[in-house]
């Protein structure tokens, strides 16, 4: 019995992450061109996938937790961004900037920024300990705090609200409405940003109907991260038989037996050739756990269903 596999369109790496990795891999060659021996860092790890994190590793890209105790060399920032502080500190020590900061990312930077200029009290919304929050924080200038973190007798009568990018539009119509109910009475202006990045709603939308629509959902990307996880907890709330993996060597052939429609998809830090390993490894296992799946063109773009 023969098995058909379906790859969600926008699994794996989004625009800024893609970005992100072309960068680093740009800046290591261009270091190996002009023989030099300097160190380049990303803060953090450039993107959450351990696989592509060693890829890096191995060109010279090593991930640190702080720029202290760095001089010199060169520092990546993710895509998630870092706050101005760190960028100063950075530069303070010598550092050469490569500023891979996701475009969409930036805008809710500069949106931070503006509100906190013209007299706003800037409120996030987000995950608390996400870089990219802990970015935004720092373009308030002391003037943005964390929605959540908002004391209840605590009300301001100039309001911006920005988000975190990769958030929902629930999330942000929740965090309007509670600063409508709680500040209401002071309230003079409420400036609302939509910084959301569709990127994230795609993908879960298509993470959705995939779960609809198979026997079996395989979610492909690293274990730390969060996009990823939360896909593969909107499959598993739909289909049980949704299985998280970093890559194609923990795929277990006994998943597949009697199953027919696979549906696979990634997160937005997860690599084209990982999720090619995958779809590779579904072929051969194939519908009964064993070897002899049904012959498609594997090539991506003929997988592409959603
Ligand atoms: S999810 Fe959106 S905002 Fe975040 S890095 Fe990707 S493209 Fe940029």
């Amino acid at each position: 019995m023969g098995i058909e596999i379906r790859v969600a369109r926008h699994a794996g790496f989004c625009f800024g992450v893609k970005r992100a990795v072309q960068m680093a891999f740009d800046a290591a060659a261009q270091r190996d061109e002009r023989r030099e021996k300097g160190s380049i860092y990303t803060l953090g790890p450039l993107i959450h996938n351990p696989q592509v994190v060693r890829k890096l590793e191995k060109m010279g890209i090593h991930p640190v937790d702080t720029v202290e105790g760095t001089q010199g060399g060169v520092l990546i920032v993710r895509s998630h961004g870092v706050p101005p502080q760190v960028l100063e500190e950075a530069v303070a020590r010598g550092m050469e900037i490569i500023d891979a900061t996701c475009p969409f990312v930036k805008k809710a930077q500069r949106k931070v920024a503006e509100l906190a200029e013209e007299g706003f009290i800037v409120l996030i919304i987000g995950d608390r300990c996400h870089p990219e929050v802990q970015a935004l924080l720092g373009y308030g200038k002391g003037k943005a705090r964390f929605l959540e973190e908002v004391t209840p007798g605590e009300v301001f009568s100039r309001v911006g609200i920005v988000c975190q990018t990769t958030q929902s539009r629930e999330s942000l119509n929740r965090g309007v409405v509670k600063v409508l109910e709680t500040m209401g009475s002071v309230l003079e202006e409420i400036r609302v940003c939509n910084t959301i990045c569709e990127s994230t709603q795609v993908r879960q939308r298509e993470c959705k109907t995939l779960a609809e629509f198979s026997d079996l959902v395989i979610v492909v990307g690293g274990k730390n991260s969060a996009n990823t996880t939360r896909l593969a907890e909107i499959s598993r709330s739909i289909l049980g038989e949704t299985y998280h993996i970093e890559g194609a060597e923990e795929l277990d052939p006994r998943w597949f037996r009697g199953k027919k429609r696979i549906g696979v998809t990634a997160g937005a830090s997860t690599p084209d050739w990982i999720i090619g390993e995958v779809v590779e490894r579904i072929k051969l296992i194939g519908g009964n756990g064993e070897h002899g799946g049904e012959e498609r063109d594997h090539s991506r773009g003929t997988e592409l269903f959603l």
